[in-house]
This record gives C-alpha cells, structure tokens and sequence, in this order.
C-alpha cells in the first residue's frame, strides 16, 4: 500500500460500506482526515451507538432504543390491521404516507431460496406469535415487487389463511408523474391486475 497505515485502515473499512468503491472509499478517507476532531468524534461515536443502543422491538421486530418500540406503545393506533414490510426503512416509507393507523412487523429480509433464506431467517415466528391475538382482523402484506418479495407474500398468506384473517396485498402500480408509454410490462400488468372502481 502507498498509504501510510491509518489511512489505509479507514479506506479498507469504508469499502466494507455498501455501493463504495476503492475510490469512493479513499475521497472519503481524505476528507475524514481533514474534517474537525469533534466532528470525527461525533461520527465515530454514532456509528457504535448504532450498534450498542439499538436493538430489535420484542413485539414487532423494528429497530428501536426502547423496547416496545414507539409505535408497539402507541394504543390509539388501530389494532385491527398490521403491515408486514421487509425492512425497518420500509416502516419509515409507509408512516410517511400517514395513511397507516395500524401496527406493522418487519420481515428483515424475504425468502429466498436461491440465496438460501427460508421463513426460518426471517421473522416469521414472530409474526404468527402476534396473530394469535383476536384483535388482528387483516394483515397488509407490503413486502417488495420483486421475486423474493412476492414469494414471501404467497407464503404468508397461505400460512395465515386458516386463522380467518383477512389477507391483502398493497397494489403495484404506475409511478405518479410517469408514462403509461414508458412502463414496462410487469408493472403495467400489475396496475391493471390492482385495478379498482372510481367513486
Ligand atoms: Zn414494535
């Protein structure tokens, strides 16, 4: 290496990041080395608490700092329905709608057998553990438009069928701003497949 040690520690660290190259990872690098000390430390010091304060919602599995988590403790929110989403940042996605009263329980991931993650890696237990409550009249499934996403949709909903629980499935469709033109098949299918009449 033509780094001096230090430096090329913090290069190697930063390519372990997702999507940063050796490049990437070496601008970064340079421009920690001339930010202010404090600012070093405050980074570094969010990286750890990221680790050491955050753990998992006994309830719902999101990332939380307390446990249950903020929105597991809120009772005004509608007990009725919860929204299975792949990831805490899909959590975030949906309460930014604000259209959402109910509780939701992140997956952390979706079934995939060809990288070889079956139920059992994912938070599935969990989830059927929270159905047994008979409050929980539907559960939305959210989980991406993609292979793994929709496989991981059909499992839960054959799996949670026999409780009597309404099953659903957000609707895929066409971007807001887009062009029909300029859409490809699967989504336009899927938009035509989620279909629903206008009042
Ligand atoms: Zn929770």
């Amino acid at each position: 290496m033509y780094y001096p040690e230090p430096i090329a520690k913090l290069i190697d660290a930063f390519t372990h990041l997702p999507g940063i190259g050796p490049k990437t990872a070496a601008r970064l690098a340079f421009h920690t080395l001339r930010m202010k000390e404090d600012d070093v430390i405050d980074f570094a010091k969010a990286l750890v608490n990221v680790k050491r304060n955050l753990h998992y919602c006994s309830v719902c599995c999101n990332i939380t700092d307390v446990d249950p988590c903020r929105i597991c403790q809120d009772k005004s929110r509608d007990a009725s329905s919860i929204c299975v989403v792949q990831e805490s940042r899909d959590l975030v996605a949906m309460e930014r709608t604000k259209e959402f009263q109910g509780y939701y329980h992140v997956l952390h991931g979706a079934i995939s057998p060809m990288e070889g993650i079956g139920p059992d890696e994912i938070k599935v237990a969990e989830l059927l553990k929270r159905l047994s409550d008979e409050r929980v009249q539907e559960m939305i499934l959210a989980t991406n438009p993609n292979i793994e996403g929709e496989a991981t949709a059909m499992y839960l909903s054959r799996l949670v069928k026999p409780f009597g629980i309404r099953v659903t499935r957000i609707a895929h469709g066409l971007p807001v701003g887009g062009d029909l033109e300029y859409a490809d098949e699967v989504t336009l299918s899927k938009a035509l497949e989620g279909r629903r009449e206008i009042n």
